[in-house]
C-alpha cells in the first residue's frame, strides 16, 4: 500500500482535536483528522452542555461533536473514522500508523486523544450513567442543585469538587476508600469547613440504587466493620482520577508521572519537534470542553507557525 501523505494529521475527536481541525483548515493546511474509536469523544457520554459559551439554552453534547465535525469539515478536514495505532516520531516525517497497516508521513501531528475518568466498574454505575451518575461534578452538578448527592475520591479532585457541589447540593456526602485523605491540606480544610459536606471514611460503594427514574441511592460498607447502609441520594459523582490516552505515545513524548503529554508552558509544543498535544491529554487541571477547544486552537497555531519555519507552506 503506497504510504499516503499530510502537513497537519489530528489524533483525536473531542473539542480539542476539532477546534485544532477548524483552524488548520481555515488556514488552508487541509488537515485530515482521525476520530479514535470514541468519535466526538466525553462529550458524547454527556446530555446536556450548559457551560460551553454561545448555546444560551445549553446543548446536548453529541449534537454539539456533530456542529464541531460539520463545521470542521465545511473548511476541508478530512474526517477518517478510524482508530490511530501506533506512531513512530523518532524520524521526520512522522509516521502514524491507522488500524494497524495503513502507515502516513505528517509534517505536524496534533495529539487530542483526551483523557478517560475512572469508574469504580461495578454494573450499576453504567446502568445509571448520565441519569445520576457522573464523572464531571463541574459539568453535571448543575442539574443536582438543591438534591442530597454521594462523591467518591479523596484526592484534590475530590475535595474540590464536593466543595463545588455543596454550594449547589442540600448535602454532600464524600465517599473515602481509608482513614485520610490524599489531597492536599488546604483542601482538606476547606472540605472540613463546609457545613453541609459530610465525609464518610473507610467507605466504599457496593451498589449504586435507582429506578426509571435514575439514582435514588446507595448500598456503602465500611471496610472497618463491614457494616453496611443506604444513603439516599439522587446523584453519584465519581472524582478518583483520569487516566490520559498516551499509552501509544510513551516511547517518543515527555510525559509527567500520570503519563499526561508535557508541554512547553504556554504553548502546545510536545518534546518532539513537530507533535503538538492539545486538550485533556496535557492538562490535569482544568479539563473541561472550553479549555480543551482554547488548547486546541493553540495547537493548530503552534502547528502552523512551525510549517511555516520549516518552509512548508506558504506564508501568508
Ligand atoms: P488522584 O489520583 O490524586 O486521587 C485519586 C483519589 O481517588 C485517591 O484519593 C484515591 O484513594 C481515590 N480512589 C482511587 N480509586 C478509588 C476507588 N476505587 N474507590 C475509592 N476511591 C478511590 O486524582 P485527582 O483527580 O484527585 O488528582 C489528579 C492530579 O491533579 C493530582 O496531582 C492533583 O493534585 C491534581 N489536581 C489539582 C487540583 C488543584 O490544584 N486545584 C485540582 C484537581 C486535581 P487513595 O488515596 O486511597 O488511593
Amino acid at each position: 500500500m503506497a504510504t499516503e501523505k499530510t502537513k497537519v494529521l489530528i489524533i483525536g475527536s473531542g473539542p480539542a482535536g476539532y477546534t485544532a481541525a477548524i483552524y488548520a483548515a481555515r488556514a488552508g493546511l487541509k488537515p485530515w483528522l482521525y476520530t479514535g474509536g470514541q468519535p466526538g469523544g466525553q462529550l458524547t457520554t454527556t446530555n446536556d452542555v450548559e457551560n460551553f459559551p454561545g448555546y444560551p439554552d445549553g446543548i446536548k453534547g453529541p449534537e454539539m461533536m456533530v456542529d464541531l465535525q460539520k463545521q470542521a469539515e465545511r473548511f476541508g478536514t478530512k474526517v477518517h473514522f478510524e482508530l490511530v495505532t501506533s506512531v513512530d516520531f523518532l524520524t521526520y516525517p512522522l509516521k502514524v500508523t491507522v488500524a494497524e497497516n495503513q502507515v502516513i508521513e505528517a509534517e505536524s501531528v496534533i495529539i487530542a486523544t483526551g483523557a478517560t475518568a475512572k469508574y469504580l466498574g461495578i454494573p450499576s454505575e453504567e446502568k445509571f450513567a448520565n441519569r445520576g451518575v457522573s464523572a464531571c461534578a463541574v459539568c453535571d452538578g448543575y442539574f443536582y442543585r438543591g438534591k442530597e448527592v454521594a462523591i467518591v475520591g479523596a484526592g484534590d479532585s475530590a475535595a474540590e469538587e464536593s466543595t463545588y457541589l455543596a454550594n449547589l447540593c442540600s448535602r454532600v456526602h464524600l465517599l473515602v476508600r481509608r482513614s485520610e485523605m490524599r489531597a492536599s491540606k488546604i483542601m482538606q480544610q476547606r472540605v472540613l469547613n463546609t457545613p453541609n459536606l459530610e465525609i464518610h471514611w473507610n467507605t466504599e460503594t457496593e451498589e449504586i440504587l435507582g429506578d426509571e427514574s435514575g439514582v435514588t441511592g446507595v448500598r456503602l460498607v465500611d471496610t472497618k466493620t463491614g457494616e453496611k447502609k443506604i444513603l439516599p441520594v439522587q446523584g453519584f459523582f465519581l472524582a478518583i482520577g483520569h487516566q490520559p490516552n498516551t499509552e501509544i505515545f510513551r516511547s517518543f513524548l515527555e510525559m509527567d508521572d500520570g503519563g499526561y503529554i508535557k508541554v512547553i508552558p504556554g504553548t502546545t509544543k510536545t518534546s518532539v519537534e513537530g507533535v503538538f498535544a492539545v486538550g485533556d491529554v496535557s492538562d490535569r487541571v482544568y479539563r473541561q470542553a472550553i479549555t480543551a477547544a482554547g488548547t486546541g486552537c493553540m495547537g493548530a497555531l503552534d502547528a502552523e507557525k512551525f510549517l511555516v519555519a520549516k518552509e512548508l507552506v506558504l506564508v501568508h
